[in-house]
């Protein structure tokens, strides 16, 4: 498998430290407010990749964070008048409403901030120690010159970074370019005791700690957005080389940004989204569907038009499981014909096409077209005109359910209205109006369902219905 590395800036093959074994971190979401559509990529995009890490047999350690304290905390606490953990307590509940919906998968560890403020403050101490950090008024910095590497992800050299940095006249640090690892309290914020006195962590010092106590020093795998590769990764990276001595990690993998309608995403354009907002327009499994069928490291744009896509696409393959569930309850009986053994097998190399164009930087685009051309095939295979055994249709419905859930494609399955049931009763109500020769009932109930979306289709199998 290889994946493309920011640091190298080219596809690697991917080599875990330990065979069998992916240890995998992801910045997560600051809990002050509802995630929006940005963070909802990479959310579904390394929940999707490393599904399929598992799918290829690797025994996989996520961890994502939530940063739960911190300035925007804070403010918004004093905002709406509560405690900040209340404020975050609040929100990474509405993270898990969303993630869910999303069928983003828990992490293994959801490791918070202030539950490890101890291991942040034991890396803090080395990193001082070291010479890597200073205190100044109760504040520690990073001393960011004396890291030789520093802007090796972001491939800036330090000239810039220091000919580009602001200088403030009543900044405190050595050097603009030192950021902080912990800020001393001011009035009315949450604090913790510290060798410094009363203080809080900076942002970046949380997940090189926290990455350090559940996954180890060197670690396979750390992802998230490219707006974080400078600085929260450039400074992670110089945190837990400089504290430990060694590689943080060996493959980087950042996914691209989303515009709106072509244009940058921002609050001041006021075309800024909630993911809670754009579920209630598209539908969350809609949203996951639109962000898999671009390669994560394209840049994506959100329009209605391609959510529309989107929607249409998902429809597709949710017609294609319904009528592969018809027949596995409705085909003939019997073994396999030699022609439907031929077919079944033959299916095999779209497993091997949809392994090897994910193997290749995990490209889910490419995966999802492959998916799209066996079903294609199966809905011929697999119709009433063929009359397939019932065997076979579960042979297409097994590979076609196994390839689509190593992406987490939603089905609405477990969609909580009970639409299916309620269609299927009304089926069966018509059914029963036929039967009694009741044939303006039987139309009646075909023209509601067909007022829904709904479309009947009368086979020699029995009834089918699709959504159009
Ligand atoms: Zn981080």
């Amino acid at each position: 498998m290889k994946l493309y590395n920011t640091m190298t800036m080219q596809k690697e093959e991917f080599v875990p430290i330990e065979p069998g074994k992916v240890r995998m971190y992801a910045c997560g979401p600051t809990v002050y407010n509802f995630i929006h559509v940005g963070n909802a990529r990479p959310l579904i995009m390394f929940d999707a990749l490393r599904r399929y890490l598992e799918y290829r047999g690797y025994d996989v350690t996520f961890v994502q964070n939530f940063t739960d304290v911190d300035d925007k905390i804070i403010n918004r606490a004093n905002e709406e008048g509560i405690p900040s953990d209340e404020v975050a307590k609040k929100y990474i509940d509405e993270y898990f409403t969303d993630a869910r919906a999303l069928g983003v998968r828990e992490a293994t560890v959801h490791p918070k901030a202030t539950e490890n403020i101890q291991p942040i403050i034991d890396l803090i101490t080395t990193l001082i120690d070291k010479g890597y950090a200073y205190e100044v008024e109760g504040d520690v910095y990073y001393r960011t010159l004396k890291f030789k590497d520093y802007g090796k992800l972001s491939h800036q050299p330090i000239e810039d970074l220091q000919s580009g940095a602001r200088i403030d006249v009543n900044d405190i640090k050595e050097n603009p370019l030192d950021f902080a690892l912990w800020k001393a309290a001011k009035p009315g914020e949450p604090y913790w005791d510290s060798p410094w006195g009363h203080g809080r962590p900076g942002w970046h010092i949380e997940c090189s700690a926290m990455s350090n106590r559940y996954l180890g020093k060197t670690i396979d795998i750390h992802c998230g957005g490219s707006d974080l590769a400078f600085p929260h990764h450039e400074n992670e990276i110089a945190q837990s080389e400089a504290a430990n001595g060694c590689k943080f990690v060996n493959y980087w993998l950042h996914n691209g940004f989303i515009n709106i309608d072509n244009k940058k995403m921002s609050k001041s354009l006021g075309n800024f989204f909630t993911v809670r907002e754009a579920a209630d327009a598209y539908g969350y499994d809609c949203i996951r569907m639109f962000m898999l069928m671009s390669h994560y490291r394209s840049p994506l744009n959100y329009s209605g038009e391609i959510l529309m896509q989107a929607r249409a696409a998902l429809e597709r393959l949710r017609t294609a499981k319904s009528n592969l569930d018809f027949f596995a309850a409705n085909g003939r009986d019997g073994a396999l014909s030699d022609d439907e053994a031929a077919f079944a097998e033959g299916l095999g190399r779209y497993r091997e096409k949809f392994i090897a164009v994910m193997d290749d930087d995990f490209n889910t685009a490419d995966a999802i077209s492959v998916i799209f051309e066996m079903v294609r095939e199966i809905n011929t295979a697999v119709s009433p005109a063929a009359d397939p055994t019932r065997a076979l249709a579960e042979a297409c419905r097994s590979i076609f359910l196994e390839l689509c859930g190593v992406l987490g494609i939603p089905f609405g399955d477990d969609a909580p209205d009970g639409e299916s049931a309620e269609i299927e009763a009304k089926i069966a109500a018509r059914q029963a109006a036929r039967k009694a020769k009741n044939w303006a009932e039987a139309d009646r109930i075909r023209d509601e369902l067909k007022a829904q979306g709904i479309l009947l289709e009368d086979t020699p199998q029995g009834v089918k219905w699709k959504k159009i």
